[in-house]
């Protein structure tokens, strides 16, 4: 799914607002927690979810507790995002600011809808809002200004780089690749 320079930039421009609306610098680390919060968006393990289903709640909790990643809800008049807890602490992470990068985005919150028969969800996403979040919600986590302060200060090792993120591995390399930031100082 194609997504365009200055989409790229839009989202770019997102990690820097929302770090200085919490006071943080461009280049900093910033909690999708944090950031919820700061949305005034709800983020629960499905457990405290008053408006979930009693059916959905067995699923996400016992049945398929590894399964997913957050979803977002609609109880009542604003957002939750559902968090499951049982990811590790850089997936739940990312998977809050994904849903967060949605909300941001104007996207149309998915509803939980049980897919007939298995006991899956449906997430209600076309695939471009999902491109969008998915590039927006990296951005929001892992910033190109951070990850060039980090290289400007010799830091080029991935699993450091992540740490000061609170990220993945593998997300911080994906946004090391995206931004091409280790080109760009392998050239100097
Ligand atoms: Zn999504």
């Amino acid at each position: 799914m194609a997504l365009s320079p200055d989409f790229k930039l839009w989202c770019e421009l997102q990690a820097c607002i929302y770090r200085k609306a919490l006071a943080k610098e461009p280049f900093e680390a910033l909690c999708a927690f944090d950031l919820a919060k700061y949305l005034r968006i709800q983020v629960m393990p499905p457990g405290f979810v008053p408006k979930l289903r009693w059916n959905d709640r067995q699923v996400l909790q016992i049945d398929d507790p590894e399964g997913w990643s957050a979803v977002t809800v609609i109880g009542g008049d604003v957002p939750v995002i559902i968090n499951n807890t049982r990811h590790q602490y850089p997936r739940q992470q990312a998977d809050v600011m994904h849903e967060l990068a949605h909300i941001i985005r104007g996207h149309r919150p998915m509803t939980l809808e049980r897919f007939p028969g298995n006991g899956m969800f449906i997430r209600q996403f076309n695939r471009q809002d999902e491109a969008e979040a998915a590039y927006l919600g990296g951005c929001l986590q892992v910033p190109e200004v951070g990850l060039k302060q980090q290289f400007e200060k010799g830091v080029q090792d991935v699993q450091r780089i992540a740490a000061y993120f609170n990220a993945s591995k593998k997300m911080a390399q994906y946004r090391i690749n995206v931004t091409g930031v280790r080109k760009r100082y392998e050239m100097k």
